[in-house]
Formats: structure tokens, C-alpha cells, sequence
């Protein structure tokens, strides 16, 4: 291991709240920096790459290990923009973990995890399409078998899925429609006509779990 610098927003203990390990027990790694721009972000905090605190590989690696729990989620922020990506990667697989990333899918991913979650961002998000879609990143997620996770407002969204699930060739049973929602109310009630949209072309739904447990609170 190395004595290699980043920054971090948080390393904690909680489950999966979305995506196809919702429920699963993991420890989350959120790495500072994003450069995507959501409007609707619910974690702006990690944007500035100087926020956070900063951490050592070697630190990481030490302060995960803690948990008693063996599977990992780095999230972000956007964590392919992180200084550190991928070198825990490579750390954590040798103490034995399972890594799960999440990313918007706007690199291209230079190393093979357990789950790549990817939510490619559709033009509610008010980012540019230039800057959303990178056809030669979304590509590689495919072949690495990634898992693909669309954060919907309002059903036309889903059209702008069904699109680029066309385009790319997304395998069906491998896409996700997960409510947008930093509200407990708002996520409930977004879920009753996603699930319609779900059954209506075989897609999965995904709960925001942390969300309907414990609202927008942090390290829960
Ligand atoms: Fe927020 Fe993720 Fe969008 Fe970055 S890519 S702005 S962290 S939702």
C-alpha cells in the first residue's frame, strides 16, 4: 500500500439504499469532487474537490477494515474524478472485500469492480448532453456488465430511458427506475407510478431506503 492523498466526505457504516443490493449491509466511502452538476443533487457537499477531509490509502483502507462488514460502496461525488480512484480498488480487494462503485457513468472505468451502478443522468438533470453522455464510457460499463440506474421526476423521463436504452442497447433486465426524492413523502409518492412505468416495460424498480428510513440525514 501507498501513502496516497485524497479527500473524502464520509466513510461510514449503513445498508444499500438503492439500486439492485438495497438492503445489503455496507460500509460507503464517498469521495470528494463532482464536476457533473445535478440540479437536483442531494450531496453537493462532495462537489468542492478541496471539501471534506482528507484522508491516506493506507487510512482508508485501516478506518473500513473497522467495520465489521466486508463489502464496500464508493460512491461520490463522482468517484472516477478522484485523485484516489482506483487505487482503493485494488486495497480493498486484497483485504477481501466486495466493491460495489457508483458512478455517473461520464469516464470511462479504467479497472474491474464486483457491481458497477451506474446512473447515466437524463436532461432534468439541467447537465449539458455533452457532458452526461459519453457514449465510449457507457460502452466499457456494458461490457463490464453494469447495472443501470435512472433517477426519474416525472414519467417523461422514462421515455428519455426507453431512448437511450435503444441507443445503447441496455439490457432491460439490468435497468433500474429509482424515484427522485429528498423526502419521504415525495419518494412514496413518485414510487406508486414508477412502479406502473416498471411493470409497464420490464424494468426494476429501486426504493431510496435511506431516504424513506431516516430522511436527507448524513452517515446514517
Ligand atoms: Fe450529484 Fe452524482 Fe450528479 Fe455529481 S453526478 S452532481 S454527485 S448526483
Amino acid at each position: 500500500m501507498t501513502n496516497q492523498r485524497a479527500r473524502i466526505a464520509e466513510c461510514s457504516f449503513s445498508i444499500q439504499g438503492e439500486g439492485i443490493t438495497a438492503g445489503v449491509p455496507a460500509i460507503f466511502i464517498r469521495l470528494q469532487g463532482c464536476s457533473v452538476g445535478c440540479t437536483w443533487c442531494d450531496t453537493k457537499y462532495s462537489w468542492d474537490t478541496s471539501g471534506g477531509r482528507e484522508v491516506t490509502l493506507d487510512g482508508l483502507v485501516d478506518e473500513a477494515s473497522a467495520f465489521p462488514c466486508r463489502r464496500v460502496v464508493i460512491t461520490g461525488g463522482e468517484p472516477l474524478e478522484s485523485s484516489l480512484f482506483p487505487t482503493p480498488v485494488e486495497a480493498l480487494k486484497a483485504q477481501g472485500f466486495t466493491i460495489e462503485v457508483e458512478t455517473s457513468g461520464t469516464l470511462t472505468p479504467t479497472v474491474e469492480v464486483d457491481q458497477w451502478n451506474v446512473s447515466v443522468k437524463l436532461s432534468e438533470s439541467g447537465v449539458s448532453q455533452t457532458k452526461r453522455i459519453n457514449p465510449e464510457a457507457i460502452e466499457e460499463f456494458l461490457r463490464l456488465g453494469a447495472w443501470w440506474k435512472f433517477v426519474v421526476l416525472g414519467r417523461s423521463d422514462v421515455l428519455e430511458v426507453l431512448q437511450l436504452a435503444e441507443r445503447f442497447t441496455l439490457p432491460r433486465e439490468r435497468i433500474l427506475l429509482m424515484p427522485e426524492g429528498v423526502h419521504r413523502e415525495d419518494v412514496l409518492e413518485r414510487s406508486l407510478w414508477v412502479v406502473d412505468e416498471c411493470k409497464r416495460y420490464g424494468y426494476r424498480y429501486s426504493p431510496r431506503l435511506h431516504i424513506l428510513l431516516w430522511g436527507a440525514r448524513r452517515e446514517v
